[in-house]
């Protein structure tokens, strides 16, 4: 196995029926006999059987996050793999098998999810499984479930093509609350705090065993996050909760003002799903993530980058920023690159491309029709550039962000 293959595909094949034509006798009468049976398994580095087919299948499908049934999804370390050869039934004369591998290698391709869900183990109404099937049915590529201050662990989760389940927990205090993500267990005492030390103590521990740590709805109507944030360590700000609104808004503009200090804090958003409800579904808003597999530390570590996007909806535009190699989260040397190129499809009539620096908002385009755009900004100064895009959702109404996305920050060097 070499390194950085994201699924394998091993297919074999061999004679297994001998046909014979009873010519002579002129019965018109062809016998098809069962002269060889070849079993397959397969075994990881360490020893470990992956799984095993008997003769059933002749074609199987291995990755981190997906197997075919009979085999078990399985972390694609680097190394000597062996596939199991079990020769159950061989005629005389010998056969000969061949087997051929084909390795998907990781790549760099768009994500969609949410970050924050939840299920009948907290508040929400529907099970694990009937949520990430809903998840599924509405175009995402992974989920987060994250019911309040109940961990769940990732061997629990149900398995689905297509969909990588993240696993996490709400935790969920009357004074803020803060969703940890891709570990089983952040913490090992109780979720309660009763002053800032002890909500300091939650957070570390988390950190330490690898949890991406998301603060939530810092301004929501209900549980708006009152402790001293800039005391706890924290991955990712969830500037988007639900529909759009007023709270969500001013988490932008708490974002915007650290961004202009020189922080470099990476966005992320969720549906908060509870129950399907007016504006409430899974994807709403959908967290499009840069990442070169579906593994949820590959998902994650995209997001911790800053290689994402927030959008309102799965269906809602699609962004691509570079400036040269540099990606959506990503750092450049400053006057050395400073053209940001921009990429967007999916817009509608009257949507607004803008760019957002510290000191500025630059509209990029007004759409006159649907369709797609491609275009570039040059920074005048170092700082950050992000791209912002404005629809109006219903007639009256003021335009409202239908996509936010991470900047691309260009360093005085
Ligand atoms: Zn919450
Ligand atoms: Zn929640």
């Amino acid at each position: 196995m070499p390194p950085d293959i994201e699924s394998f595909t091993l297919a074999y094949h061999y004679a297994r029926h001998r046909t014979t034509a009873d010519g002579d006798e002129g019965t018109g009468f062809t016998t098809r006999q069962e002269v060889n049976i070849i079993d397959l398994g397969l075994v990881a580095p360490d020893g470990v059987q992956v799984g095993a087919s008997g003769s059933s299948k002749t074609e199987i499908q291995v990755g981190k996050t997906f197997a075919t049934p009979g085999y078990r999804p399985f972390p694609l370390v680097p190394g000597e793999w062996r596939i199991l050869l079990g020769a159950y039934k061989v005629a005389p004369q010998g056969v000969t098998v061949v087997y051929e591998l084909t390795f998907s290698p990781k790549r760099m391709r768009l994500f969609k999810g949410d970050l924050h869900a939840h299920t009948l183990a907290s508040d929400g109404v529907l099970a694990v499984d009937e949520l990430a099937r809903h998840a599924l049915r509405h175009g995402l590529d992974f989920l987060a479930i994250t019911d309040h201050n109940q961990p769940v662990s990732a061997d629990s989760l149900p398995r689905l093509p297509g969909l990588t389940l993240i696993p996490g927990v709400e935790w969920t205090h009357y004074r803020g609350h803060a969703n940890f993500l891709g570990v089983d267990q952040p913490y090992d005492e109780p979720f309660f705090a009763n002053n800032l030390e002890e909500v300091r103590a939650r957070f570390a521990s988390a950190h330490r065993r690898g949890a991406l740590i998301s603060l939530n709805h810092p301004f929501d109507e209900q549980c708006p996050f009152l402790f001293d944030w800039s005391e706890l360590p924290f991955d990712c700000l969830e500037i988007w909760n639900g529909p759009m609104r007023e709270s969500n808004l001013r988490a932008v503009g708490l974002w915007q003002s650290l961004l202009s200090a020189g922080r470099k804090l990476p966005i992320c958003g969720g549906s908060d799903y509870h129950r399907s409800q007016l504006f409430l579904f899974p994807g709403g808003p959908t967290t499009c993530v840069y990442a070169p597999s579906a593994d949820p530390a590959d998902i994650l570590s995209g997001l911790r980058q800053g290689h994402a996007y927030v959008t309102f909806a799965p269906d809602g535009p699609v962004l691509e920023a570079t400036a040269e190699e540099a990606l959506l989260g990503d750092s450049v040397p400053f006057p050395g690159v400073r053209e940001m190129q921009v990429k967007v499809e999916g817009l509608l009539a009257g949507d607004i491309v803008q760019v957002v620096t510290g000191s500025s908002s630059t509209p990029l385009l007004q759409a006159d029709a649907s369709g797609s755009f491609q275009g570039q900004y040059v920074m005048e100064a170092p700082g950050f550039a992000r791209i912002e895009i404005l629809r109006q959702f219903i007639p009256g109404l003021p335009n409202l962000p239908a996509l936010i996305a991470n900047p691309i920050y260009f360093d005085a060097s």
